[in-house]
């Protein structure tokens, strides 16, 4: 037992509330004509789902609602519920029974009910095609509906065939991977579109960009190589002055002391200077005196010689006397004329004692008489040179003395004066040296300026290189020239257009994410397309396993309707072969015929009648075949349950039994509602619900229970 219990109110000719229940197997629903039968799988057909007035046998959905009689009025108010017994599990809810109901008022209200809670029409819907079950599908074969099958087209008895077997549901996957697909290949279309729209416009760009990248290389470079070269530079001539500096403090700090010297040495210079003895005038009286005295002694030697000649003569000299005298006077010759040029006091008075010796040794003791008068003028010329001498020797005793003194001070004042001498040159040279140190710090200061210079022409400050300890490594006209070179190439290439930088990278990004969509929507489209493969195995073989059975049942009701003949049912033959073709973007597209999906045609043949085709069928021939069919059917797969309204109505006796018979058989597995007026169909019956109208023109059920 599947459907448990139909309850009506104000619908259609059941004004009053009706509750008619079902139990399993079939229920025959009988009445006059126009008594409301019909109503009752109307409300049904209402209840799974309808939304079509006219499905519905109305032209409105107005006409659902009782419309009233001659002796009762109208309501504003239809409403059905259904009741299914689900302790199956039949439908996928954790309740034992599920009820449907709908409401609809004139008011232009409309409710639906799953379970006593309000949901929307669509959701009843879906609730029932999951479980295949359906207003549309042959769950339920309403009046003048029984050849519903044979009369429908091709195709739509495919869609009928897989409804029951429940490949609609892979159909409607199927299209929905192939609207999917669709646009997978639209979208893919798009982004290869868009990414060969890009493609120059960001090799354009990426080239601009690998230029920036190479400035970046080229200006790292030159900072390095600029670094290097002023910075070494900077620091050695820093250095060069830094080491000046001390030079110039010592020397200065030497001329200071060196001038201090020469200070001292000017005084004392002029300390000796201001000793110089007067001693020259002294010396010079002293020479004169002496000049003089050497006069007088010439005199007086003259004199002595010329009382020596005198005494020689009176002392009568012996013929040896002449001879010593001569000698003796030959002698004294000699010394008086040597005396004569001697201007030494010291050596004339010594030539004097010789003289006087002489002339002593040569008279002797020869004491002339006479001579002593001359004795003693001699002795007085003697004493007188004697004393003279003596004059002399003091002289030059002074005039030594004197000489002496001088010769010192002469010493001192040249000592002295040498010394001050010294001072000077050294003092000159320290002086020359601090000239060449002062100029080699101009020097460098030059160089120094100039260097900065150059620093701020190459757009930096003397401050940026500060502390770098890249030492100047290569050859500086080469790092010259390489500086030249990077800073031309940096020209060229010329300052980095950030926005631009931005749009590579944007375009770059944009590029990466299409590729990406590309690589998605490639794999969406292989996976989409082995998904409807699959699909489409799975529909096909299901398909044609239930097509093999159904046409092994359709001849067998066939036969056991007319005694003989054959029938089958016939997918319609489609050339499938394939044609890819590549469209505009490269992509393939799959284009072939399994897009025609190949109908169903139903082919008969009667026993004792040649023709054969549907069209010639007569009504209850017509009525046979579709009753054939639709047992066929239903045994592949069969539904929980099925009402069908006065399909037998075209019967004659003997069929109506083997109608009854087939309810019988199917009955096991499906649960039936008939409306009928056929009394072998009645007899099939568990159930029989008598529809009278009654006389304020309303339906009225009557359960008659056959035991
Ligand atoms: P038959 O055996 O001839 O097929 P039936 O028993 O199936 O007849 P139905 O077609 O179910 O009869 O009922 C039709 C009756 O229901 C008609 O008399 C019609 O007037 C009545 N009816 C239909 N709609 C309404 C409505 N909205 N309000 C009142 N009565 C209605």
């Amino acid at each position: 037992m599947f459907l448990k219990r139909l309850e009506l109110q104000g619908f259609k000719s059941f004004a009053d509330k009706t509750v008619l229940d079902f139990p399993s197997g079939t229920t025959a629903i009988v009445g006059p004509n126009g008594s409301g039968k019909s109503n009752i799988t109307d409300a049904i057909r209402w209840l799974l789902g309808e939304r079509e007035a006219r499905n519905l046998r109305g032209a409105k959905v107005e006409d659902l609602i009782f419309a009233g009689s001659e002796k009762r009025p109208r309501v504003g108010l239809a409403q059905a519920t259904l009741y299914f017994d689900n302790s199956s599990g039949f439908f996928p809810v954790d309740f034992k029974e599920v009820s449907i109901s709908r409401r609809i008022g004139r008011d232009g209200s409309s409710v639906c009910l799953l379970n006593k809670s309000e949901v929307r029409l669509k959701d009843i819907i879906d609730f029932f095609s999951k479980s295949r079950l359906g207003h549309s599908g042959l769950n339920i074969v309403g009046q003048g509906d029984s050849d519903i099958f044979i009369r429908a087209t091709p195709l739509e008895r495919r869609e009928m065939i897989e409804g029951l077997l429940g490949l609609k549901e892979y159909q409607l996957k199927k299209a929905d991977a192939k609207r999917r697909l669709e646009n997978t290949y639209i979208n893919l279309e798009k982004a290869n579109a868009l990414v060969e729209e890009l493609k120059p416009h960001l090799r354009l760009l990426k080239r601009q960009v690998s230029r920036y990248e190479q400035r970046e290389e080229f200006a790292a470079e030159l900072k390095s190589l600029e670094n290097g070269y002023y910075g070494g530079k900077l620091k050695s001539l820093e250095a060069a002055v830094a080491g000046i500096e001390p030079k110039l403090v010592e020397l200065d700090k030497n001329i200071s002391a060196e001038q201090l010297r020469i200070k001292d040495s000017e005084s004392a210079l002029e300390a000796v200077r201001s000793s110089q003895p007067k001693a020259n005038a002294e010396i010079n009286a002293i020479q004169s005196k002496k000049k003089d005295l050497s006069d007088r002694q010439q005199v007086l030697q003259k004199e002595l010689g010329k009382l020596e000649a005198r005494l020689e003569l009176a002392s009568t000299p012996t013929e040896l006397a002449s001879a010593e005298l001569k000698t003796a006077l030959e002698k004294v010759r000699v010394l008086v004329s040597g005396l004569a040029r001697e201007t030494d006091i010291g050596k004339i008075k010594d030539g004097l004692a010789a003289v006087i010796s002489v002339v002593e040794t040569t008279l002797g003791d020869r004491k002339l008489g006479e001579s002593n008068k001359l004795n003693q003028e001699k002795a007085k010329l003697s004493s007188d040179l004697k004393l003279l001498s003596d004059e002399v020797d003091q002289l030059a005793k002074k005039e030594t003395e004197l000489t002496a003194g001088l010769q010192q001070f002469n010493e001192n004042f040249k000592k002295a004066f040498t010394q001050l001498e010294e001072e000077r040159s050294k003092l000159s040279r320290l002086n020359q040296d601090k000239q060449k140190v002062s100029f080699d710090k101009e020097r460098i200061v030059l160089q120094l300026d100039e260097l900065k210079r150059q620093i701020t022409e190459i757009g930096r400050r003397a401050e940026d290189f500060k502390g770098i300890a890249e030492a100047q490594a290569e050859d500086g006209s080469a790092t010259l020239k390489r500086m030249f070179r990077l800073r031309s190439e940096l020209a060229g290439i010329g300052e980095i257009d950030e926005s631009l930088v931005k749009e590579a990278k944007e375009t770059e990004e944009r590029y990466s994410f299409l590729s990406r969509e590309i690589e998605d929507l490639e794999k969406a489209s292989t996976d989409l397309k082995s998904l409807i493969k699959e699909l489409e195995r799975k529909i096909h073989s299901d398909f044609s396993a239930a097509m093999k059975m159904i046409n092994e049942e359709f001849t067998k009701f066939v036969k056991l309707m007319f005694g003989g003949g054959r029938a089958a049912l016939m997918v319609q033959e489609i050339d499938n072969a394939p044609s890819d073709t590549v469209n505009e973007s490269g992509v393939v597209v799959e284009q072939n015929n399994s897009e025609i999906t190949p109908g169903v045609e139903v082919e008969i043949s009667l026993p004792r009648k040649k023709v054969k085709g549907l069209d010639v069928l007569s009504g209850g021939e017509r009525a046979l075949v579709s009753i054939a069919a639709l047992f066929a059917l239903i045994s592949v797969s069969p539904p929980p349950f099925l009402v069908m309204d006065e399909v037998d109505a075209a019967l004659d006796e003997q069929n109506a039994r083997r109608f009854g018979e087939l309810l019988k058989d199917f009955v096991k597995k499906t649960q039936f509602v008939v409306v009928t007026h056929n009394r072998a169909t009645m007899e099939a019956a568990e159930v029989l619900y008598g529809v009278t109208m009654s006389p304020d023109g309303t339906s009225k059920v009557v359960s008659l229970k056959l035991e």
